[in-house]
């Protein structure tokens, strides 16, 4: 296991210039011990916008977890050394208590969050979960919408809205996604350049489906969103200039090796969170509105049926769960999901400091 002395955090911060990473406290003590580091949880699937294309509405469960038996879970997050959770859903913000969970992470656990939100909640709500302790938002940038004028970009969307007003309200990392589709795919560097002046970290992701239930799969995906082999050249250069200005120091989440390989994944979506040869844990445990663990943010799986957070408390348990993931994930065809990839890339870099691995500087 690696010493305190050999856990250097600058040198990895500079090897993983990630600012998510920046926020872990990793514990050197328990480094060896830990299998993953992050996670992701919907909290709700119900949502007060329903877009069409939104697969997760579609799904109703029987029951939803309480805040109470939230808190219970997030507290078994923080026992397995989970570094950073985000709440999603669904719309994370119809939830009754969100600020009491947000608080609990705030104040009794020592893992950073965020919350994940389509922006549709007044001035009270968004007072409430400053208050409460919420340390980053995300904001659903839509760009996919009808033909949005920049301008009227600035002006309307309720994501750059709410942005601003948390910015007033003290909370401290703003952070908004931006889905790369055939749509948008010449405004996605201006909506960069505006987000990042105003002092808001970009999260870009390619787009991942079309409108109908089969979101997942490209060849149904609708055409004049979809990402084909006819936008390589442009998908080159926005990665080019998406790089270039993330190397001035603009505020932009996804690492190089991400951005650098979007024009390929972003088409082929043949990137795969996991080992084909060799089992091992999730990049990130995502936990569904009603405790079942799921293989990713994009499958329920049959992982849910068998696991549920709460079991995840017992040692074997986990370890039963990492090898039911494995198996279940290990049917799917790919994906680039950023928030997965970053995952993963992060989970190698934990690996390779488990190890001591000179490769790491
Ligand atoms: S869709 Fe999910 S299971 Fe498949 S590769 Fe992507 S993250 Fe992994």
């Amino acid at each position: 296991m690696t010493s305190k002395e050999d856990f250097d955090i600058q040198a990895i911060k500079d090897y993983v210039p990630d600012a998510l990473w920046d926020s872990f406290k990793l514990n050197p003590e328990r480094l060896g011990e830990l299998r993953v580091l992050e996670a992701s949880i919907y909290l709700t699937r119900d949502c007060n916008l329903k877009c069409q294309y939104c697969k997760i509405i579609k799904t109703e469960l029987e029951e939803e977890l309480s805040i109470e038996r939230w808190i219970e879970a997030v507290d078994i997050l923080e026992s397995l050394g989970i570094r950073f959770v985000n709440i999603a859903g669904g719309e994370p913000t119809v939830v009754k208590g969100l600020s009491r969970l947000i608080s609990h992470l705030d104040k009794n656990t020592t893992m950073d969050f965020s919350v994940v939100s389509n922006s549709l909640f007044g001035d009270n709500m968004a007072r409430e979960l400053a208050e409460a302790g919420l340390r980053a938002y995300v904001a659903s940038v839509d760009v996919l919408g009808d033909d949005v004028a920049l301008d009227d970009l600035r002006k309307s969307s309720a994501g750059i809205k709410m942005l601003a007003k948390l910015k007033e309200l003290g909370v401290p990392y703003l952070c908004a996604n931006i889905v790369v589709s055939a749509q948008n795919i010449d405004k996605v560097m201006d909506v960069v350049r505006y987000l990042s002046d105003e002092g808001v970290w970009v999260n870009i992701c390619p787009i991942l489906w079309g409108k109908g239930d089969k979101w997942d799969k490209i060849e149904a995906a609708d055409r004049t969103y979809r990402l084909g082999p006819e936008h390589k050249a442009r998908l080159t250069a926005l990665s080019k200039e998406i790089i270039e200005y993330k190397r001035t120091g603009a505020l932009i989440l996804p690492t190089e090796q991400y951005i650098e390989a979007m024009p390929d994944y972003g088409i082929s979506l043949s990137w795969k969170c996991f080992d084909e040869e060799k089992p091992g844990p999730p990049p990130r445990l995502t936990i569904d509105a009603d405790g079942a663990m799921m293989t990713c943010i994009n499958m329920r799986g049959d992982l849910s049926v068998k696991h549920s957070i709460f079991d995840l408390k017992d040692k074997d348990l986990f370890e039963e769960f990492i090898s039911d993931w494995w198996r279940d994930a290990s049917s799917c065809t790919g994906c680039y999901w950023s928030t997965m990839v970053m995952a993963q890339e992060r989970q190698e870099t934990l690996e390779r400091l488990k190890t001591g691995s000179s490769d790491l500087f």
